[in-house]
């Protein structure tokens, strides 16, 4: 099953992407945690994404498109993946489409997530997330077992600085203008679902449910 989660930036396109991810037993593949990775390890990617990142810019397409369909290509995404974070952009949706069809291939279904702008700022401002392995949690909705800790690695959270408020708007106006459009790109394509997105995780995962059947 090869999946696109679609929905603005904190409506739970991680989390939903995730509990999939062990449910099918495919990939989760996130550029965020992909680009944060490299931010940690310094690498030149890292170095690059991040000027963008901090100011809730998108990564330019030419950095991110390579970067998705090489990963696409490895052994563990045979059978299918959850893109999370990719396609953001028209290019990039495009670049994905004609990749896949070079090899026979085809996006089975692109889950738009859907919470309102408002409640979405609202939340972003208890955000946790674990630099070491991805893990994100919420201060209210998905508390850690253990204050400020990572359930999975033991690490500190923190709030990435990409969630501070002022970011937040910035990067909520960057969705609405440049990934929103993906939504009738992939309506036009047959394949999108729309999904209610609920602060409760199993409750909008109960909706992805009854579109994947
Ligand atoms: P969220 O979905 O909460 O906005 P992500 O972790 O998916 O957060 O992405 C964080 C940042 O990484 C984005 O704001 C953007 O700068 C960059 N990024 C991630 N994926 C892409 C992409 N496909 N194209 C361009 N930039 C991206
Ligand atoms: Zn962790």
């Amino acid at each position: 099953m090869k999946i696109v989660m679609l929905g603005a930036p904190g409506a739970g396109k991680g989390t939903c992407a995730k509990v999939l991810s062990e449910k099918y037993n495919i990939p989760h593949i996130s550029t965020g945690d992909i680009f944060r990775a490299n931010i940690k390890n310094g690498t030149e990617l890292g170095k690059k994404a991040k000027t963008y990142m901090d100011q809730g810019l998108l990564v330019p397409d030419e950095l991110v498109v390579d970067l998705v369909v090489d990963r696409l290509k490895q052994d563990d995404a045979k059978e299918g993946y959850i893109l999370d974070g990719f396609p953001r952009t028209i290019p990039q949706a495009e670049a994905l489409d004609a990749a896949l069809a070079q090899i026979n291939d085809k996006i089975d279904y692109a889950l738009d997530i859907e919470v309102e702008d408002a409640h979405i700022i609202e939340r972003m401002g208890g955000r946790r997330c674990c630099v070491k392995c991805g893990a994100t949690y919420h201060l209210v909705n998905v508390p850690p077992k253990k204050e400020g800790i990572c359930d999975v690695c033991g690490e500190a959270l923190i709030l990435r600085d990409d969630d501070a408020p002022e970011t937040v708007k910035k990067r909520l106006d960057v969705y609405h203008e440049q990934t929103q459009p993906l939504i009738t790109y992939y309506k036009e394509k047959g394949v999108l679902a729309e999904v209610e997105g609920h602060d409760e995780v199993t409750e909008t995962m109960a909706g992805i449910y009854q579109v994947l059947g």
